[in-house]
């Protein structure tokens, strides 16, 4: 009885715990998090009914607390299936508990048999763990680092197995034991990893729930919040890493410095919120015009870097005066009218010992040239390369 009493108050007190965690975590408006929430809330409701065996009717003690455990593990799928953008299938988890209620009131009121309830319950348990690392060894988020997905995978695995093997140790008992609290110390060895699945497996959600906040916090420091541009400091760290690549594998890389023409004028004309607009459909347009590997970031107000890898002086003007046409030709619309817009352009290609910030300098250099030469124009710096100016005009 006392290790079986132990085991009952120790989880009862770690689900408490983690549920006190993830209410902290609610907030976070994550999906999955209240599904797992519920999951801990049904597993105390378990054990407090399973606390009461003897003292109170077998209907909840036995019935009910197996409902209760089965929608425990029910919600936690169901919280792994949101969290990952899958259905969580709440039908067949209902449909399932359904089931096992009605096979836990036959193996207790019309045949009495402990092991059988033990085989149900233990099944129900390992199918619900099988699910649970399939969904997170399937479709796991592939940008983010896989060790907290596999970790909580291979924990379910672990207890699908624990709960297959106590389910097998019951059946194949001689005698059959006539009550959950067999003294066999496989079975209480089995019951306390049984036990503590659910606030460790929460302590897994957790370590999800954080890396997605990570994420998050990496997705707000590296973007600009309004375009979705890189952010400046981004933009930069990516720029030192191709200029390593570039430098290691002998390939081109040049810098294109955008402003965007009279901005100010747009703004006194359509508003802020016309501004803001143009702002946001130049980067939807850039990114969608520009190849795979360039990257395009915000330095600033209307101003933008854009990194292109692979190409020289020749190919990185040609790109931006094909940007600068494109940009040109868009129509801006929305609730304060229609606009155009135009771009000024500088380029500049690494070479020798150039780093980000001389390569800038070099391109905001042609950037000023094409401002002052009439702005709607894109020019190359003329200190790596004597390439022509392209304008609006050739
Ligand atoms: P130029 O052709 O010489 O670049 O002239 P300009 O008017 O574009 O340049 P200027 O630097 O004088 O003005 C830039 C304006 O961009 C001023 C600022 O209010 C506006 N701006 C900066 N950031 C934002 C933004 O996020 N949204 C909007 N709507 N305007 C912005
Ligand atoms: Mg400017
Ligand atoms: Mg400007």
């Amino acid at each position: 009885m006392f290790p079986l009493t132990l085991i009952i108050v120790a989880t009862a007190l770690l689900c408490l715990a983690m549920m006190m965690v993830l209410g902290s975590l609610l907030r976070t408006g994550i999906p999955g998090v209240r599904e797992w929430f519920g999951a801990n809330l049904a597993m105390i409701a378990t054990l407090l009914l399973v606390a009461g065996r003897g003292q109170i009717p077998d209907s909840l003690s036995i019935v009910l607390s197996n409902t209760m455990l089965a929608l425990s593990g029910a919600s936690y799928y169901a919280g792994c299936a949101r969290f990952l953008a899958r259905p969580p299938r709440w039908r067949w988890l209902l449909g399932a508990t359904l089931l096992l209620t009605l096979a836990i009131i036959n193996w207790r009121y019309v045949v009495d048999s402990v092991a059988i309830r033990v085989l149900v319950s233990t099944t129900f348990s390992a199918v619900i763990c099988l699910g649970i690392a399939t969904l997170l060894i399937r479709y796991r988020p592939r940008n983010r680092s896989r060790y907290n997905y596999w970790f909580a995978a291979l924990l379910a695995l672990i207890f699908a197995a624990s709960q297959i093997a106590r389910g097998v140790c019951f059946l194949v008992l001689d005698p059959q034991p006539g009550d959950l609290l067999f003294g066999n110390i496989w079975n209480t060895a089995l019951l306390t990893v049984g036990g503590v699945v659910m606030p460790v497996m929460t302590m897994s959600a957790v370590m999800m729930i954080h890396d997605v906040m990570l994420g998050e916090v990496e997705h707000a420091a590296n973007h600009d919040h309004m375009t979705g541009a890189l952010s400046r400091k981004r933009l930069e760290t990516v720029a030192a890493e191709q200029i390593r690549n570039a430098r290691l594998h002998g390939r081109p890389l040049s810098l294109l410095l955008i402003d965007l023409d009279h901005f100010k004028r747009i703004n006194d004309t359509y508003g802020h919120a016309g501004g803001d607009a143009v702002l946001q459909e130049f980067v939807r347009m850039a990114r969608s015009f520009l190849r795979g590997g360039d990257v395009v970031g915000r330095l600033g107000g209307e101003e933008f870097g854009v990194l292109l890898p692979n190409a020289d002086a020749d190919a990185a003007l040609h790109i931006a005066d094909r940007l600068r046409e494109q940009a040109g030709a868009q129509v801006v619309r929305g609730e304060f009218g229609e606009c155009r817009y135009s771009i000024s352009g500088g380029v500049a290609t690494l070479g020798g010992e150039d780093s980000f910030e001389q390569l800038a300098v070099r391109a905001d250099r042609a950037l000023y040239a094409a401002k002052h030469g009439g702005r709607n124009r894109v020019l190359a710096d003329a200190g790596d390369t004597a390439l022509p100016a392209l304008a609006a005009s050739s």
